[in-house]
């Protein structure tokens, strides 16, 4: 039986940000290309997407930016933004990136697949309530958690943002909420300029909203101590029923948009917590939804490695280290004095909320 559930669909590729941007349809199609030599492309299964509703859109954005993001159909191109555009067929995209992650959601809760992996455009992470922004319309994972939350009648569910850049949209969705934990790690100082380690949080909130700002240069050990340091003992303490990863590839050493060092062992070492995390909070699966990653390659053999790993920890619950957790493991012996000053800043931040801190 499949173990890895995939969302993938025509559509995304027919949206468009205008000539020579690189948040471009060909990201997909390498993807794509990727999995057509993928060896064990057996244990992946195909799901079909669905455009979310008008209803479910709107338990995260404002009506009236809903019906805006919508008349773009009428125009054959609209600028949204200083960097993010609209052709006629992306807001049919925008809604089933949205609804596509939500079948995601529902594939992984209906027990069917251990994880789920929606591979949609336009990414989602820095759409905020009623605005779009960074090459995003609709926030996918914020639409997602909010379903999980309102039609499945979760209570706790967890948001990892390993993207370079900051999920701002995603963190005012949730600011003011203890149902929803949020977790980003993001190169800082950068776009979009949110996302400092005293973000933590409002009202019900505090201590929800988890920042680790990184400055450019760091690398697989850095974000691996990021994940062990904080995510981890707050998410074990938090107890999640689903977590929902904002996949970004843009964190990779060859990506042209911003300046970590993550290769693909960093990548296969971040799943690798998650999994083990989501063993540890048993029942919780994982959803990952793609945002961004702008090197064809780079994002190619990242979502590669996720993959390999997810079913890696399916088929052995131990956990297989294998050439790249080893060398994995040898690097995150030390980390550089910059990322220790800033999960030193996260901890501090947060050690009143979280007594496993
Ligand atoms: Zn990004």
């Amino acid at each position: 039986m499949p173990k890895v559930a995939l969302v993938r669909d025509p559509l995304f590729r027919e949206h468009t940000n205008g000539p020579g941007h690189p948040e471009r349809p060909e990201r997909l199609t390498a993807v794509d290309d990727m999995l057509d030599r993928f060896p064990r492309k057996r244990d992946l299964k195909d799901i079909p997407a669905r455009d979310a509703s008008r209803p479910e859109l709107e338990r995260v954005h404002e009506p009236a930016y809903v019906e805006r993001i919508e008349a773009t159909r009428e125009r054959s191109f609209t600028m949204l933004d200083p960097d993010t555009g609209a052709g006629s067929r992306s807001y049919a995209a925008a809604i089933r990136a949205a609804g596509g992650t939500i079948a995601a959601v529902d594939a992984v809760a209906a027990g069917g697949y251990g994880a789920a992996f929606a591979l949609v455009r336009p990414p989602g992470h820095h759409a905020e309530a009623g605005r779009a922004m960074g090459f995003c319309l609709f926030n996918n994972v914020a639409v997602a958690a909010a379903y999980a939350l309102e039609a499945l009648a979760m209570s706790r569910v967890l948001i990892v943002d390993w993207d370079v850049h900051h999920g701002n949209g995603t963190m005012h969705s949730f600011y003011q909420s203890n149902r929803v934990l949020y977790f980003s790690v993001h190169q800082f100082p950068h776009y979009p300029g949110t996302g400092r380690s005293e973000e933590a949080g409002q009202n019900d909130g505090e201590g929800h909203t988890v920042n680790v700002p990184f400055p450019s240069g760091q690398g697989d050990a850095e974000y691996l101590a990021a994940f062990r340091r904080i995510l981890i003992p707050i998410a074990l303490e938090y107890e999640p029923e689903l977590i929902l990863v904002s996949a970004g590839f843009d964190t990779h050493q060859a990506d042209p948009l911003a300046g970590m060092a993550v290769t693909d062992d960093g990548f296969a070492g971040m799943t690798r917590e998650i999994i083990g995390l989501s063993e540890r909070c048993c029942p919780c699966r994982i959803v990952l939804a793609l945002e961004g990653g702008y090197d064809l390659e780079a994002l190619s053999r990242g979502v590669s490695s996720v993959l390999t790993t997810l079913l890696e920890g399916e088929s052995n619950p131990e956990g297989l280290e294998g050439a790249g957790g080893a060398r994995l493991e040898r690097k995150a012996s030390s980390i550089s004095s910059q990322a220790q000053r800033s999960i030193e800043a996260t901890v501090a931040a947060h050690r009143r909320f979280w007594t496993r801190l």
